[in-house]
């Protein structure tokens, strides 16, 4: 993903005119190569599992994430629709494949093996939460996209500054962003400008509130990929391939929060993971 990044800026400081303004960039494959992902439609449903986390609950989860999905859908340039759903059936942050079409896009809170042991965070104690997108390799399409909120490392909260209301890792922050992973949208480079205060920005200190709402970068990034009543947007070519599609897992994002005694602006954490599919793979 980093290479990527640097593969755009190499490609624009090459020509003469002045780089572009945004800062925005499209999730692709970790490894910096391969397609822009997007959804093959334009109407994606989230769901919330039915469980709380130490300090907020699953009202609290569902109204941040409407408050997300309001942000995102209120792009007038973008005809992109998010919705929430019912409710998730199953915790797992996973691609069901006998599932296919009808796969839920979960958000969920993870804890401690010792309070859950289905249900436990599994990725590095400094990411605040990792959106984990499935998608086909060559096309880039996205197939799934789950949210994991670490509730085993942070201490969330779901209110508005004011008495009564001590912020800590806010929840619809957090979520405001995460969903832009859902979209199909990465972190920007620091180094650009309007970088450190987009949504997409990869890190949140502890009190961070500048997420959730939009920055015109995140709109612009929205815009271009899902353009109302036009093509698909793509930062990134679709990659030929003689072998039948395959389909891979990556983690889009670690999204970074400062740690007791870290910067302000702790280094960027990507986590990554992909897989091609084998056979009999049921996740
Ligand atoms: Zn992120």
């Amino acid at each position: 993903m980093t290479r990527a990044a640097l593969w755009v800026v190499a490609a624009i400081g090459g020509a003469l005119f002045a780089p572009p303004a945004q800062a925005y960039l499209c999730s692709r494959e970790a490894t910096g190569v391969g397609p822009s992902h997007f959804w093959p439609v334009r109407d994606v449903e989230l769901n919330v599992y039915d469980k709380a986390g130490e300090e907020v609950s699953v009202a609290d989860i569902e109204a941040a994430i409407d408050f997300a999905i309001a942000q995102w859908n209120g792009v007038e340039c973008s005809d992109f629709v998010l919705r929430r759903g019912p409710g998730a059936q199953d915790p797992r942050a996973v691609y069901d494949w006998a599932a296919g079409a009808f796969n839920e896009n979960v958000v969920v809170v993870r804890q401690k093996a010792e309070n859950d042991a289905v249900d436990d965070w599994l990725h590095p104690v400094s990411a605040l939460a990792i959106t984990t997108a499935t998608y086909v390799r060559p096309s880039g399409k996205v197939l799934d996209t789950d949210i994991e909120i670490n509730d085993a490392a942070f201490v969330f909260s779901a209110c508005d500054p004011g008495p009564g209301c001590t912020v800590r890792h806010d929840l619809t922050n957090t979520l405001v962003h995460e969903v832009g992973h859902v979209v199909g949208l990465d972190h920007p480079l620091s180094t650009q400008p309007g970088a450190a205060t987009a949504t997409m920005f990869a890190s949140a200190p502890e009190g961070d509130l500048q997420k959730r709402d939009l920055d015109q970068d995140d709109i612009d990034g929205i815009c271009f990929l899902y353009p109302t009543g036009g093509e698909t947007g793509a930062c990134y070519p679709e990659v030929p391939r003689e072998e039948p599609p395959d389909v891979t897992i990556t983690e889009v994002g670690g999204c970074a929060s400062t740690g007791a005694g870290g910067a302000l602006w702790p280094l960027l954490v990507l986590v990554v993971r992909f897989r091609k599919r084998r056979p009999g793979d049921t996740s």
